[in-house]
């Protein structure tokens, strides 16, 4: 064991030696710039990663920098790196290091450890890289490089193998070669003992490969199937502005905590099931494909024409319940789908036209209606909401019916007082908000189409 050990450190790194990727954030050893490649490297690819980081660095080109930025400029430098809660952690860890530190990243594995968003893998690789410091650096490729070539059957998923792998990592580092050992490691992981076919046939550490030698190098790593993410399919209106707001769209921002905190997005709710004779039906039509665009249909429909009016009236009354905004839905525009680690998103965008903001009251009325039909509105609430004088009915269905959507927008809508959070924008606002990248594509499809 001893012998096949000290080979793997070994050849690994003379491998490494000569055949490393010239990388950006290899220019140097500055901890900081370790530091935000490995959080950008995590769950996102290389050659993804490579112009989001020059162009970050550029921006922010110390912690202080960071430390110092107005969070919004973090998010929109970070725009369409997904996995947003990352960009957040990494600022409020460089105010710590401001704050606590003297701006500087502090040579000692405990406080880095300590430091906001950093966990086990960051603090390895932080620790190894900017101070050739004998941390194990142990990620998914480190994992699985580990589990073939010392033929491991645990399950990697499981916490306890982690720590055993992280264990054995430490004791592979060679003296003093801690930060190239560790890069080498994963580098053999991303370009070598690749997930779906390992190319053993130039890996510098076949010859003792004991997964390799008993032919299983396709089966390690062993690794338990996590839950797949849960479907969730949402309702969401493009409502495009007139009057003074012509050529804009209305967007809001999301809540300051939460997924996607603080982005911006255009107004959307989850779709509610149906129940039809007993039995649980989805009111939306199943689509599978990603960010269709649906053919635009040159008449405006009324809701009751439309085959997809079941799914618009249930956005209007449900945006009306939640903010007070009512809007026409006119037509299903195009489909787009988000993928989240534990959330799948399948978005049903409609065009739609503004009308005009419910008064508090009327808010209300919507809230029981949407209430009476097993909507929004919580059922422990509905006794607040038993002293109504008007039907709730008549204030949607009378909307609906009687008003057409030329009538129910137009230029005085730039008076009307929009729900908190919610904003008009045009094509050039995109540059200052960050929206998460399925509302980028719909938009950029939206603008692009129009202009
Ligand atoms: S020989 Fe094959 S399975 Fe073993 S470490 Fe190299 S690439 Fe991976």
């Amino acid at each position: 064991m001893a012998d096949i050990k000290l080979y793997f450190s070994e050849e690994l790194l003379s491998w490494f030696h000569i055949h490393k990727r010239t990388l950006p954030w290899r220019q140097n050893r500055d901890p900081y710039r370790v530091w935000v490649s490995e959080i950008m490297l995590q769950q996102t690819r290389v050659d993804t990663v490579i112009p989001y980081y020059e162009r970050f660095m550029d921006r922010f080109p110390t912690v202080t920098a960071l430390a110092e930025a107005p969070e919004a400029e973090v998010l929109k430098c970070w725009e369409g790196l997904g996995y947003y809660s990352r960009a957040r952690n990494l600022q409020a860890g460089a105010r710590e290091v401001v704050d606590n530190y003297n701006s500087v990243i502090p040579d000692d594995a405990d406080a880095v450890a300590g430091l906001k968003g950093i966990g086990p893998y960051t603090r390895g690789a932080v620790m190894s890289i900017a101070f050739n410091r004998p941390e194990p650096a142990v990620d998914g490729n480190v994992m699985r490089v580990l589990s073939r070539y010392f033929c491991l059957e645990d399950d990697i998923a499981k916490p306890r193998t982690r720590i055993q792998l992280e264990h054995l990592a430490k004791s592979l580092i060679p003296e003093g070669a801690a930060g190239d050992f560790n890069q080498a490691l994963m580098e053999l992981g991303a370009l070598v003992c690749t997930p779906k076919s390992p190319g053993c046939l130039t890996c510098p550490v076949m010859v003792h490969c004991q997964g390799r030698l008993v032919g299983k190098e396709n089966v390690l790593p062993i690794k338990t199937k996590a839950k797949p993410p849960r479907e969730e399919r949402r309702l969401v209106a493009l409502i495009e502005g007139s009057g003074s707001n012509v050529g804009k769209v209305l967007v809001r921002q999301r809540p300051e905590t939460g997924l996607l905190a603080q982005m911006w997005e255009l107004p959307h709710l989850l779709e509610e099931e149906v129940v039809q004779e007993g039995k649980a039906i989805k009111t939306g039509r199943g689509r599978k494909k990603k960010d269709t665009i649906i053919e635009e249909s040159s008449a405006v429909m009324g809701l009751s024409a439309s085959p997809d009016s079941g799914q618009m009236e249930q956005l209007g009354r449900g945006l009306a319940a939640e903010t007070g905004l009512l809007i026409r839905p006119r037509h299903r525009w195009m489909e787009a789908e988000h993928i989240f680690s534990h959330i799948i998103w399948k978005l049903d965008v409609f065009l739609a036209d503004f009308g005009f903001v419910l008064k508090e009251k009327e808010i209300q009325q919507m809230q029981y209606e949407t209430l009476l039909q097993g909507g929004l509105v919580a059922a422990e609430q509905k006794a607040e909401y038993n002293n109504f004088e008007t039907a709730p009915d008549q204030l949607f269905s009378g909307y609906a019916a009687s008003e057409t959507a030329a009538s129910v927008s137009g230029p005085e809508q730039q008076e009307v007082p929009l729900p908190a959070g919610y904003r008009w924008i045009g094509p050039e606002d995109m540059r200052e908000l960050a929206f998460p990248n399925v509302f980028l594509r719909i938009l950029g499809n939206y603008w692009s189409e129009r202009y």
